[in-house]
C-alpha cells in the first residue's frame, strides 16, 4: 500500500510522503521547482500537517522544537546509495539558512555562508562517481549547527567518518577517484577528464578562499593531490639484492612537491628504520613491500588531508566565546548524511563498515521510533496491541560484540605474530560464528551458491544478504603506514604539511604504542555517534531510490517495496496507525488550552489535572479521538490538535 501510494505520488511529481513525523522521499532524478523562496515561505513556522509533505516541513519542525522548547534536535537522513540523502541535507541547510537571521546580523550571515560553503568543499574531496551515483559520498558526515537564544545560527561543527581512501589507488570499472583529483589537477595538466571539472574547480577554490584557507594552504592541497598522482606512476624493480625505483625522475618531482630532498623521498620509499634493542638499522624493502608502502602513503596522505580540511573548516565555524549566562542557552540541530547501505559486485572491508553503520542507525531508529513508542503506551497504561518488528540488534552484536563479534575476530587475527592472512581471519570467523543465524561461509554452507570460494563470508543484513570477500580485510584493518613516511612529511619544509603529520616528530625509539585498528576506530566513532544522536530529539528522512538507471520516469515497484520493507517503514506505518499523533503531559496541555473551556478557565475545581483535561476534551467533542494515560493525554489524529489550536487562537 505504502509503495503504491509513493508510486502514485511519484508519478504526479509529489516526491514526499509522511509516516507520522517521518518524511519518505523518492528521488525524482530531475530538477524540481519546489525549493524556491516562495515554497520556503509556505512552510515557515507552519505545523507539519498544514501543508503538503515536504522536507522543509521536517526542517521546520526540528527548528521549532529547538527554538520553542529549547531541545537539541537531529535530522537523520538514510537510504541507499543514490537515494538522495546528500541533496536532502543540502536543502535542509538551505531552508534553515533562509528562515533565520531576520535581523541580518553580519556575524550570523558570515556563519551561514561558511556552513553552506563547507558542503561544496567536502563534496569535492569526499565524493566520487560510483556505479550507483555520479556524486556518491565516500565519507560519513554529521554536522551540528549551533543556535543562540534568538534561534539564529552562530556556528557549527562537522564530524567526518571513515573516508573510503582505497579509492585513491583503485577504482572499480566505470568509477572514478575523488572529484578533487580531476578538479584540482586540471591546472597541473596531469589528468584529462570527461566531465567539466574545471568549472567545479573554480567554485571549490572560491569556497575554500571564502572559508579562509590561505594561498599556501591551497597550494599545499594541490601539491598533495599531485604527489598522489605521481606516486601512482612509481614502479619498483630489483637488481640482485637491491630494490630500486625504476622511474627515478618521478622521485625528484615528488621531492619538490613535498618540499624535501629527493634522497629523503627515495630512502623512505625503499627502506624502513627499525629499532632492535638499542640499535637502529635501515632495513631494505622488497619490491612488493615498497609497492605496498607507496600505496599506503598515497591513501594516508589523502585521508590526512581530508581530515585536516574538515579541521580547518571547524576552526572557522566553531562557536567561540559563547557565554550562556549572557546569551542564553546554545541549542543544536544535527544533520546526519552518511553513506547508505551498499551491495556491490565485490564487497570488501569498506562495504562491511558502511553496512555496519547502517545497522547501527537502523537500531537507533527502532529504539527511538518503534520501541519507544510502544513502550510509552505500555508505561502510560494505554490499551495497545503489540506490533512485531524485526529487531536488528542481533546483527549489530554479530559485528561489534567484544570477543565474539566480527570486528573482534578481525582484530585478534591482526594481533597474531607470524603468518597473518585473510584466510586465518576467515577461519576465526567460521569457528566463532558457526551457529549464528546471520552468518554463513562456504565452509559452513557448502551448498550455498552465492559463496563461490573459500574466501567469502555472508552476512544477512536487515537490508539484505551481502557476500564479503575477506581479501584485504587484514591489511585494511591494520592500516599500516611505515613511520618513515610520517617522519618524511613532518620534516618537510612546507609548514602546512608538517601540521598534517604531527606524529612524525617521534623518533623511532619513541614509538611504542600499537595504533588502534581501523575497525576499532570506526566502531568507537559509530558508538559515539549513536550516543550523540540518542540524546537529541530525532527527525527522520527516509530516502528511496526509484530505479537503478537514474530515470525520472521509472518507479520500479519491486525495488521500492524492498527498500520500504527493510527501512522498517511498514512497521512504522502500523505503529503510527494504531497509535497517536501527539501526546502531552496533563499540566502542559491544560496550560495551553484551558482558555477554550468554561470548566477550566481561568481555573478548574476538579480533583486532578487529568480530570480537568477530560472535562475540557469532552466539552469540545473530541472524546473519541483521545486516550488518557497515567501522565499524558494521547491524541490520535493531527486534526484534533489543529482544531484545538484554532479555538485557542480565536479566544
Ligand atoms: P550516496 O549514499 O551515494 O552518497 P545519496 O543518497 O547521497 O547517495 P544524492 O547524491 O543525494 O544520493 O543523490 C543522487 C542524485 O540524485 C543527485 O546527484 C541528483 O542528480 C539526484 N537527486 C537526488 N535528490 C534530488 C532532488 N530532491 N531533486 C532532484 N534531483 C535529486
Ligand atoms: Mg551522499
Amino acid at each position: 500500500m505504502l509503495v503504491v501510494s509513493c508510486g502514485c505520488r511519484f508519478e504526479k511529481g509529489r516526491i514526499y510522503t509522511y509516516i507520522g513525523e517521518v518524511v519518505v522521499s523518492v528521488n525524482p532524478y530531475r530538477a524540481m521547482n519546489i525549493y524556491g523562496r516562495d515554497t520556503i515561505e509556505q512552510y515557515k513556522g507552519r505545523e507539519l500537517y498544514e501543508r503538503p509533505p515536504h522536507l522543509f516541513a521536517i526542517a521546520d519542525a526540528a527548528y521549532k522544537a529547538m527554538k520553542r522548547r529549547n531541545k537539541d534536535t537531529c535530522i537523520v537522513i538514510s537510504g541507499e546509495s543514490g537515494a538522495g540523502k546528500t541533496e536532502a541535507s543540502k536543502y535542509i541547510m538551505q531552508y534553515i539558512a533562509a528562515i533565520t537571521n531576520p535581523g541580518q546580523r553580519a556575524e550570523v550571515e558570515r556563519v551561514k555562508n561558511m556552513l553552506l560553503k563547507s558542503n561544496c568543499v567536502l563534496e569535492a574531496f569526499g565524493n566520487a562517481k560510483t556505479n550507483r551515483n555520479d556524486n556518491s559520498s565516500r565519507f560519513g558526515k554529521y554536522m551540528d549547527i549551533n543556535f543562540d537564544f534568538k534561534g539564529d545560527p552562530i556556528g557549527g561543527h562537522i564530524n567526518n567518518y571513515l573516508l573510503e581512501k582505497s579509492r585513491v589507488i583503485f577504482q572499480q570499472e566505470g568509477e572514478r577517484s575523488f572529484h578533487s583529483f580531476y578538479q584540482g589537477t586540471n591546472t597541473f595538466q596531469l589528468l584529462v577528464s570527461s566531465i567539466d571539472d574545471g568549472a567545479d574547480f573554480k567554485a571549490v577554490a572560491d569556497a575554500m578562499k571564502v572559508i579562509g584557507f590561505t594561498a599556501d594552504e591551497l597550494q599545499t592541497v594541490y601539491k598533495v593531490l599531485a604527489t598522489i598522482l605521481h606516486l601512482g606512476n612509481l614502479t619498483f624493480g630489483v637488481d640482485g639484492d637491491t630494490t630500486l625505483i625504476e622511474n627515478s625522475k618521478v622521485v625528484a618531482v615528488i621531492g619538490d612537491l613535498l618540499a624535501t630532498k629527493e634522497e629523503n623521498v627515495e630512502k623512505a620509499l625503499l627502506y624502513r628504520t627499525v629499532a632492535t634493542g638499542r640499535d637502529v638499522i635501515d632495513k631494505q624493502h622488497t619490491a612488493q613491500e615498497a609497492s605496498y608502502g607507496r600505496d599506503a602513503l598515497a591513501k594516508a596522505m589523502y585521508e590526512r588531508m581530508f581530515c585536516w580540511i574538515v579541521g580547518r573548516i571547524n576552526d572557522v565555524i566553531e562557536v567561540k566565546n559563547y557565554d550562556a549566562k549572557v546569551h542564553g542557552k546554545n541549542t543544536v540541530i544535527g544533520v546526519l548524511d552518511i553513506y547508505g547501505f551498499e551491495i556491490f559486485q565485490n564487497n570488501s572491508f569498506e562495504q562491511f563498515c558502511i553496512n555496519y553503520c547502517n545497522e547501527k542507525l537502523q537500531q537507533l531508529f527502532i529504539q527511538l521510533v518503534l520501541r519507544q513508542e510502544q513502550e510509552e503506551y505500555q508505561r502510560e497504561g494505554i490499551p495497545w496491541k503489540h506490533i512485531d518488528f524485526f529487531n536488528n540488534q542481533i546483527i549489530v552484536d554479530l559485528v561489534e560484540l567484544q570477543h565474539k563479534g566480527i570486528f573482534s575476530v578481525l582484530d585478534e587475527a591482526c594481533m597474531n605474530v607470524g603468518k597473518v592472512t585473510d584466510k586465518v581471519f576467515l577461519q576465526g570467523l567460521n569457528s566463532k560464528l558457526v551457529n549464528h543465524a546471520h552468518y554463513t561461509s562456504r565452509k559452513l554452507s557448502p551448498t550455498d551458491k552465492s559463496l563461490e570460494f573459500d574466501r567469502d563470508f555472508r552476512v544477512r543484513h536487515y537490508a539484505g544478504n551481502v557476500v564479503y570477500s575477506v581479501v584485504g580485510f587484514i591489511d585494511k584493518n591494520k592500516d599500516t603506514l611505515f613511520q618513515d613516511f610520517k617522519r618524511l612529511l613532518y620534516n618537510s619544509s612546507n609548514p602546512v604539511l608538517k601540521v598534517m603529520w604531527p606524529e612524525g616528530k617521534l623518533r623511532i625509539t619513541e614509538v611504542t604504542k600499537r595504533p588502534l585498528t581501523a575497525a576499532t576506530l570506526f566502531k568507537n566513532s559509530m558508538i559515539a555517534l549513536v550516543e550523540n544522536l540518542a540524546c537529541k530529539e530525532p527527525y527522520y528522512v527516509r530516502c528511496i531510490k526509484p530505479n537503478d538507471v537514474k530515470s525520472p520516469l521509472l518507479f520500479e515497484h519491486e525495488r521500492c517495496r524492498h527498500q520500504v520493507e527493510y527501512l522498517g517503514l511498514l512497521e512504522n506505518v502500523r505503529v503510527r496507525r494504531a497509535g497517536f499523533a501527539n501526546r502531552q503531559e496533563y499540566p502542559r496541555f491544560l496550560q495551553r488550552y484551558k482558555m477554550i473551556s468554561e470548566f477550566t478557565w481561568p481555573n478548574h475545581d476538579l480533583p486532578s489535572e487529568k480530570e480537568a483535561v477530560k472535562k475540557l476534551l469532552q466539552g469540545c467533542g473530541f472524546e473519541q479521538d483521545v486516550a488518557y494515560g497515567k501522565t499524558k493525554v494521547f491524541i490520535r489524529t493531527p486534526r484534533t490538535l489543529f482544531c484545538l489550536e484554532e479555538q485557542r487562537t480565536e479566544m
